[in-house]
């Protein structure tokens, strides 16, 4: 038997967190729960002595880590796990896993929610144009970038892609034009749309000398991360290009100077919300139960990233 805390700051719905307490418990492991805490020390007090633990994007610092000797395993239930510090787990022998692939259609559901809005003028009553026929170029063809493709076909949009890992099979069996050379995305699309994790190499690569290549009523989606966008260049994009749009649903730091200073050029979300819907919380909440008992069972680490 080991024991296994679910901490969310942001709660899984009850029907996630039913499921999620459901799959661990038939395989004897003792559940508790720490929902909606608003004082890192409750964090530290519940961690004392778990084995395992489930979170969402609650921040598992190393400090948090050291408040839990006998921790070892945190599943990220969601995609990105930057929320979490790789090294210090590394160190103390602590297996991080995510769970890949299991929001990511609620993602790709909203970058074209948003698009639509925005090319719609946001239903002001003036006129707007459509997707069909345009072309959208995918940077980071992933499990949300692939949804992407999927549903900007059904649109009947010309679909590029790039990605620096994944390999060629995966872009002929999406149908979508594969594309090597970020420049040439940029110049080719239109709409372009971020799905590319934020980490050494991406932060901040996003920038005016790529932005400026985009055609004419360019609009940028991120539904990724806010670091990967270079906001100076992106306040530079604003300026020098009068039908340039930007859309995330991970807002920049600078959103009030842009709201103020590019009026209808842009659209955030309030909060991030694209994994928001109670089918991405299951199926994310409940792949994470299942890897913990996997990991316990049999040592499976399928979905380690901190390898
Ligand atoms: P994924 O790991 O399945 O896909 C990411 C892809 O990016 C991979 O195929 C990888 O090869 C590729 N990649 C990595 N570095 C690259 C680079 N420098 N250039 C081009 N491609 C690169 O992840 P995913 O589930 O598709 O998620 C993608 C992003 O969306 C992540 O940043 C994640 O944090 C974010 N996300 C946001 C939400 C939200 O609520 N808005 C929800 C889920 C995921």
């Amino acid at each position: 038997m080991k024991k296994v805390l679910i901490a969310t700051e942001k709660p899984f719905s009850k029907q996630a967190s039913d499921g999620i307490k459901a799959l661990l418990q038939e395989k004897g492991h003792k559940v508790r729960t720490l929902e909606k805490y608003t004082d890192v020390n409750q964090l530290y007090e519940a961690v004392a002595d778990v084995n395992a633990l489930i979170v969402r994007s609650d921040l598992i610092t190393k400090e948090v880590m050291a408040h839990a000797p006998n921790l070892e395993i945190v599943v990220r239930a969601g995609a990105g796990y930057d929320n979490i510090d790789l090294d210090a787990a590394t160190q103390k022998g602590i297996v991080v896993e995510n769970t890949p692939g299991q929001n990511s259609n609620a993602v790709a559901e909203l970058v074209f929610g948003m698009t639509v809005m925005y090319i719609r003028k946001f239903f002001d009553g003036s006129t707007g144009t459509e997707l069909l026929g345009k072309k959208i170029g995918i940077q980071g063809f992933g499990a949300v970038g692939r949804c992407v493709a999927r549903i900007a076909k059904g649109f009947g949009m010309e679909v590029y892609a790039l990605d620096t890992f994944a390999p060629e099979e995966v872009f002929e069996k999406a149908g979508v034009h594969h594309v090597k050379d970020i420049n040439e995305l940029y110049k080719t699309c239109q709409f372009i749309s971020l799905h590319i994790p934020a980490n050494s190499e991406t932060v901040k690569s996003i920038n005016y000398e790529l932005l400026s290549k985009m055609p004419k009523n360019a609009v940028l989606i991120n539904t990724a991360r806010a670091e990967v966008i270079d906001e100076e260049g992106l306040i530079e994009m604003f300026q020098n290009r009068e039908d340039f749009g930007y859309i995330a649903d991970v807002a920049p730091k600078n959103k009030d100077l842009i709201a103020e200073r590019f009026p209808k050029r842009f659209f955030f979300t309030p909060k991030k919300c694209g994994a928001q819907t109670s089918e991405a919380n299951n199926n994310a909440g409940l792949a994470a139960a299942v890897q913990v008992n996997n990991f316990f069972e049999s040592g499976d680490k399928k979905y380690q990233v901190n390898l």
